[in-house]
């Protein structure tokens, strides 16, 4: 027998889920089935313990924001950045405000992002970062200190014990996030047809659009037809791209790179920090192996992270395959991966010195942040697994660390390779896909003037009218709850 519906979702983790409640916002009378492999959703990247849980706003991301040649600090992917996590703030008001999503402080709180460098270089690079950024209405809250006292006050323990030799800076947005996004996940998909336990492994052009083949728990094939496909896996998703047989699908080969944490064990620790803190990646590290240490609201209950420690592994989920990596290995990007590599040498070789580290060496980063760490206070845990693009651009293979979007002409099928700003940006990246796949109902007045109530900042330019964004955050900070007293 087959399933039929007007939209089959691939992958129970934020992105599906984004695209499931969107979907259902703009049209209520639209089948949409989720399809996961997991017994659970969102228990791979979207797991709270799997990712950093930080709301990217570009606050405190040093990556998004590297110097130029001439010094210069360019800030265009910084607001660009802050202006998507805007519009998911807005959606999930939307979702409070008509009691669609309950409680909010399960799945986001306040917590101040912070970024902090030390070395004459490092402090001239973050002033002028901070001096670009605080000039935009988006990043004018953003405050500046080079005061030990006042760094002191504002991440007491990163403080504790460090050496007041050379100079250091800190930025400060106090309206920064941290996020469960497996809870905002389950909440999103609260109520929606999600079929567990139904891996899909096979697609192809037919019937009224797309016929997918999955199977179940009990190793039943059941096929779903659908004019349109989702592939949010994941990690998975590059791997059912190239089945789908889509000429867009060509230019793509894939890099996983997978994440350690450690773990704090010590409430007294966990208790007296209270903010993300990141700091400057080292050369050759990935952006998302920026070390940070992160305050987290886990059910409810406060953590502390360290990390995240790059590390290898062929998988491209956490219960994927080792056979994953040499599987998506087709003869059309063999030789751009391999080109990826070799003009990549600082990152394989940074990824091999994690891989070989001795829990002694993972004491040294983390006692950069917290000079007083002591080793039997932190647990090592593994964090989610982050699949990086290889994309064939005229010609050669490039690693690419952002998200995509990948579409066929037709708009029949939508895919989400890569891995950052990731979850933070879900709601703008779903918009991309409607736009790319359901233009017509998109620009029809009715999807139109839902659109503008759920996300009333979807196309403005945040930065043309303060007036509007103040009103606009503070809506979402209200409705959030994402207001406290500050400490002077
Ligand atoms: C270490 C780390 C730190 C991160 N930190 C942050 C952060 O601080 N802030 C942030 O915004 N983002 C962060 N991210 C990124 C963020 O976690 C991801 O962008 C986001 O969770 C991806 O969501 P997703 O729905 O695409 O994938 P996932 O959550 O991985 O969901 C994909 C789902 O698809 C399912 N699936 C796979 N294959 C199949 C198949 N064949 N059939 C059916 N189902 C399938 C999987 O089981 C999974 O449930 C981090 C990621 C990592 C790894």
């Amino acid at each position: 027998m087959t399933h039929r519906c007007d939209a089959l979702l691939v992958g129970a983790g934020i992105m599906g889920a984004t695209l499931a409640k969107l979907l259902r916002q703009l049209d209520p009378d639209l089948q949409v089935v989720v399809l996961e492999r997991l017994p659970a959703l969102a228990a791979e990247s979207s797991a709270a313990m799997n990712n950093a849980g930080t709301g990217h706003a570009a606050n405190c991301e040093l990556n998004y924001t590297p110097a130029a040649a001439d010094g210069s600090v360019p800030i265009a992917k910084a607001l660009a950045i802050n202006g998507a996590f805007e519009l998911s703030l807005q959606f999930w008001s939307a979702l409070v405000e008509s009691g669609q999503l309950q409680d909010p402080a399960r799945f986001i709180r306040l917590v101040p992002h912070l970024s902090f460098v030390w070395g004459e270089a490092a402090v001239a690079y973050l002033q002028r970062r901070h001096r670009a950024l605080a000039a935009t209405p988006q990043f004018a809250d953003m405050a500046w200190s080079t005061d030990p006292a006042e760094l002191r006050a504002w991440m007491p323990l990163v403080m504790d014990g460090r050496a007041l030799d050379q100079p250091m800076a800190a930025t400060r947005v106090a309206r920064g996030t941290d996020i469960n996004f497996g809870a905002l996940t389950r909440a999103l998909l609260d109520g929606m047809d999600v079929r567990l336990g139904h891996q899909v492994r096979g697609l192809e052009r037919g019937g009224a659009g797309w016929c997918v083949e999955a199977r179940d728990g009990a190793g039943q094939s059941i096929s779903f037809e659908a004019p349109f496909v989702f592939l949010g896996a994941g990690g998975g998703s590059l791997p059912l791209l190239q089945r789908s047989g889509i000429p867009e699908a060509r230019v793509y080969g894939a890099f996983p790179v997978s994440g350690q944490w450690l773990v704090c064990r010590n409430p007294e620790v966990i208790a007296a920090h209270d903010a993300k803190v990141y700091g400057k990646a080292a050369v050759g590290a990935p952006p998302m192996s920026v070390p940070h240490l992160d305050t987290r609201w886990i059910d409810g209950q406060r953590a502390l992270l360290f990390g995240p420690y790059a590390g290898f592994s062929t998988r491209f989920l956490k219960s994927g395959s080792l056979l994953d990596l040499g599987r998506s290995v087709k003869p059309y990007n063999l030789l751009p991966s391999l080109q990826a590599g070799a003009e990549n040498f600082d990152l394989v070789r940074y990824l091999v010195g994690q891989v070989l580290q001795t829990p002694a060496q993972r004491l040294v980063s983390l006692r950069q942040f917290l000079p007083q760490a002591r080793a039997e206070d932190w647990q090592l845990a593994v964090a989610g697994q982050r699949v990086q693009i290889i994309k064939q651009l005229q010609g050669r293979g490039c690693l690419q660390m952002g998200t995509e979007v990948v579409s066929s002409a037709d708009g029949s099928l939508a895919a989400l390779l890569g891995a950052s700003p990731g979850a933070s940006t879900a709601v703008e990246i779903m918009l991309e896909v409607l736009r790319r796949c359901w233009p017509e109902r998109l620009a029809s007045p009715a999807w139109a003037e839902r659109l503008q109530r759920l996300i009333p900042a979807w196309g403005a330019d945040l930065g043309r009218d303060p007036e509007q964004l103040a009103q606009w955050r503070r809506r979402s900070d209200q409705t959030l709850g994402l207001i406290r007293s500050e400490p002077k």
